[in-house]
C-alpha cells in the first residue's frame, strides 16, 4: 500500500472493501437506533450487533481488541465512550446512548458511532447531540485535497467552542483501513506543534468529535475501559469513516 508521511493511501479496491464493511456497521448502527426506547436493557443492542455481524459474516472489530469483551461500545449519558452493554444498565426517558460499533470485512475495517435520545430528551441533551454532529458534518466538510488534517480539527473545535462545549482531548480520530487504528491521529482541536499534514486522495479517516457539556476532563471506570467526565455531566459521540477522493470527501459509513 502506497504511504505519504506514514499515512496508508488507499486505492480504489481497496476503498471499495472498506466501503463495504463501513456500509454493514451502518447497517448495525441504523438497526440499533431503531430499538432505542425507554425500558430496554442495554445489552439488547449488543445481541443485534452480533447477529447482524453473524447475518453478513463479519467480525465485530472492537471485541477482544486490547482485551475489549463486547462488539459494541454502549455510553449512556456521561460515559462519553468505551461502555459496556449490560442487562441491568435499562434504558429511561430522557438519557442519551451513544454507539460505537466496528467490524472487520474482508479484513478492512469500518468505524462509527452516534449518539441517540432515549424518548423525550431535555433541551441541553439535545442541543448537545446537535452540536456534535454538525461538529462532525463540518469536520468531514472539511477533508479536501489542498485543506490539512488542521482543517478538520479546526472545523470540530470552532464549532464546539462557539458553542460554549468542552471537545475531550484523550481520545481522537485516525486512520483506519487494515487496521482499526492507523495514523495518522485526528485531535478534535488545533495541535499546539507539528507541521500540519496535507490531505492527500486515498487516506481514510475516522472523524469523531466527543463534546462534553462540563469538563473535557474524563475518568476511567473500574472496569478499565468505560470513560465518564470527571464531573459526570453529559457526553456526544459521532463518528463516520470517510475516504478522501477527487471530488471531495466520502463517506463510507452513512
Ligand atoms: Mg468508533
Ligand atoms: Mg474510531
Amino acid at each position: 500500500m502506497k504511504k505519504f508521511r506514514g499515512v496508508f493511501l488507499k486505492n480504489e479496491n481497496e476503498i471499495a472493501l472498506l466501503r463495504e464493511a463501513n456500509r454493514i456497521g451502518s447497517l448495525i448502527r441504523e438497526a440499533m437506533k431503531a430499538e432505542v426506547k425507554p425500558g430496554v436493557a442495554t445489552m439488547r443492542f449488543e445481541e443485534i450487533a452480533q447477529d447482524i455481524c453473524r447475518t453478513y459474516a463479519v467480525r465485530p472489530a472492537f471485541q477482544g481488541y486490547h482485551g475489549f469483551p463486547f462488539a459494541l461500545c454502549c455510553s449512556v449519558n456521561e460515559e462519553v465512550v468505551h461502555g459496556f452493554p449490560s442487562r441491568s444498565r435499562i434504558l429511561t426517558e430522557g438519557d442519551i446512548v451513544s454507539f460505537d460499533m466496528g467490524v472487520v470485512y474482508e479484513g478492512f475495517y469500518g468505524d462509527s458511532a452516534c449518539t441517540v435520545g432515549v424518548g423525550v430528551v431535555s433541551e441541553e441533551a439535545a442541543r448537545l447531540m446537535r452540536v456534535t454532529e454538525e461538529c462532525l458534518s463540518r469536520a468531514v466538510a472539511a477533508a479536501t485535497v489542498g485543506n490539512s488534517m488542521n482543517d478538520i480539527s479546526r472545523a470540530v473545535q470552532m464549532h464546539a467552542e462557539a458553542n460554549g462545549y468542552s471537545i475531550v482531548r484523550r481520545f481522537v480520530g485516525h486512520g483506519i483501513g487494515r487496521s482499526l487504528h492507523e495514523k495518522p491521529e485526528i485531535p478534535n482541536f488545533v495541535p499546539a506543534f507539528g507541521t500540519p499534514l496535507p490531505l492527500k486522495v486515498g487516506m481514510v479517516l475516522a472523524i469523531e468529535p466527543m463534546l462534553t457539556i462540563g469538563t473535557h476532563e474524563v475518568d476511567i471506570l473500574e472496569d478499565n475501559w468505560t470513560a465518564v467526565t470527571r464531573d459526570r455531566k453529559l457526553a456526544a459521540h459521532f463518528e463516520h469513516s470517510i475516504a478522501v477522493m477527487p471530488h471531495g470527501p466520502e463517506i463510507l459509513s452513512l
